[in-house]
């Protein structure tokens, strides 16, 4: 699974009609998308998936965040596709973010910041896992 990781165009990217840009940002670098889907999280799906970061003080507003309006999910395939998505979308506080970044380009705080990537290739398995079937995962196309 290491060619795989797991992307969203979080609910501020969608509203500000980033989707396209982002988009353009995945293909020219050369992933293919396995799937794709726009969904709009419960609050207890979005509990669900931050699971991780259940104790941190920005829970509450992380998770309201994430289920305040449509987002885009993505399973996203490369080689290195993990750390090769990190570099794509930039530091998690946009004021932190490399020049040319997805998250410079795009985000404008800290906890509204346009995109989500897995941050190892077990979290990616179960955040592909959390949002997709194995019937919506293209892979052999
Ligand atoms: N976040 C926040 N405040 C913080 C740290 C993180 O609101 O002090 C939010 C932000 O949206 C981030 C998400 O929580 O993307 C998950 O945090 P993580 O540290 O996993 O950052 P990421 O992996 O998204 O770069
Ligand atoms: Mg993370």
């Amino acid at each position: 699974m290491s060619n795989l990781t797991f992307a969203i165009i979080k609910p501020d990217a969608v509203k500000n009609n980033y989707t396209g840009k982002i988009y353009d940002h995945i293909l020219s670098k050369k992933f293919e998308i396995l799937s794709a889907k726009l969904i709009k999280m419960t609050k207890k799906q979005a509990e669900g998936f931050y699971e991780i970061h259940s104790d941190k003080p920005f829970f509450g507003e992380l998770t309201s965040f994430m289920s305040s309006g449509k987002c885009m999910v993505l399973a996203l395939k490369k080689n290195n596709a993990v750390s090769e998505w990190r570099n794509v979308i930039g530091a998690t506080n946009p004021s932190e973010a490399d020049e040319g970044t997805i998250r410079k380009l795009y985000a404008n705080s800290l906890g509204e910041n346009a995109v989500h990537g897995s941050d190892s290739d077990e979290n990616a398995k179960k955040e592909i896992a959390f949002f997709f079937s194995d019937s919506e995962l293209i892979l052999n196309a």
